[in-house]
């Protein structure tokens, strides 16, 4: 399918129009942000059922802005303009977004956008293990007005969210990380422009004698049909002195949560052991990164 007919390509210049052309096409209709991804799956021959597109390029959504409930990141701002933000260069607090910008290409980086990274509900990616250890939610546009969701209820199933069908993304919203906090992320691929064997995300509060205030541990890259959250290792990990020994139970915690899946780059046995034991190092970079406050 080529995804530049024009019969089929809209360039719609206002949220109103975008809902009004999903409503009008339905199932039919997929909405074009960086096109990074959509591009794959037309190459493959994956677009069953779709012959609209919706380019949102012209509705702005641009804008990373500091409000009061955190950083307001709009749902068209691409990877390359959120690594340059100096709002998360260097807080501790922000580092598992920092270290999942440091994988992509640079032709990803500068085409893939924020809402895209989400909107694909694809376990595989790295930003949506990042945004679910660091918190918040998105803010959806469709006929109805506009809400909220937040991120840990994105995601309800293998590459399906819980977007209705006359809505889009229009922004993320990420909380200020407290005082005390640190995160991290690290990924295992096969090469440099692979998708994840296997991520880890983990932000979590120190308090000043070192106990742990609070913590999400978030794992993707297949591990499971979506990204999660180890409730085993965040219970663990809570109200407890962070020692070598902990960080290390803690990442054996995970394998009670996971389901993670076999495919072609990793059988499910290799991505459990490697989840456990990318847990414990994510865990130990980010300790490390508040003492260098990095
Ligand atoms: C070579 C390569 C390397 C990559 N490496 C990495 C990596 O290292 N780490 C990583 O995390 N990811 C990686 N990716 C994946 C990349 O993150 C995604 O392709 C990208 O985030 C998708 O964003 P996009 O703006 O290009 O979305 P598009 O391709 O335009 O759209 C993706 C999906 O989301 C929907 N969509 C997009 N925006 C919205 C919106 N605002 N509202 C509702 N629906 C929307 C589209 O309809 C489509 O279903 C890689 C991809 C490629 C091709």
């Amino acid at each position: 399918m080529s995804l530049t007919t024009l019969e089929n390509y809209y360039l719609p210049d206002s949220g109103r129009d975008v809902v009004e052309l999903l409503q009008e096409y339905g199932e039919r209709a997929m909405i074009l942000a960086g096109g990074s991804f959509v591009h794959g799956l037309a190459a493959r021959d994956l677009l069953f059922g779709i012959d609209v597109f919706i380019d949102i390029q012209k509705l702005g959504l641009t804008d990373i802005t500091v409000a009061s409930e955190g950083l307001q990141i709009g749902a068209m701002v691409r990877f390359a303009e959120l690594a340059k933000a100096p709002e998360i260069q260097a807080d501790p607090g922000w580092g598992a977004v920092r270290d999942a910008l440091s994988y992509p290409p640079v032709q990803i980086m500068n085409a893939a956008t924020v809402g895209g990274s989400i909107a694909a509900v694809c376990p595989y990616f790295d930003l949506p293990t990042a945004w679910l250890a660091i918190g918040g939610k998105v803010t959806a546009e469709g006929i109805a007005g506009s809400k909220e969701i937040s991120l840990k209820d994105f995601s309800t199933s293998l590459f399906e969210s819980s977007l209705g069908p006359d809505e889009f993304l229009t922004g993320l919203t990420l909380p200020q990380p407290a005082p005390g906090s640190t995160s991290a992320f690290i990924k295992l691929e096969t090469n440099a422009n692979d998708l994840a064997i296997v991520n880890v995300a983990v932000q979590f509060i120190l308090d000043p004698s070192g106990v742990c205030q609070s913590v999400r541990v978030a794992l993707g890259g297949g591990v499971n049909e979506r990204p999660l959250r180890s409730a085993s290792a965040e219970k663990l990990l809570t109200g407890q002195k962070l020692t070598d020994a902990l960080l290390k139970e803690a990442g054996e915690a995970i394998e009670a949560d996971i389901s993670p899946m076999a495919d072609h780059r990793a059988t499910a046995e290799y991505r459990s052991a490697m989840a456990c034991v990318l847990t414990e190092r994510a865990l130990h970079r980010a300790i490390a990164r508040l003492t260098r406050r990095s």
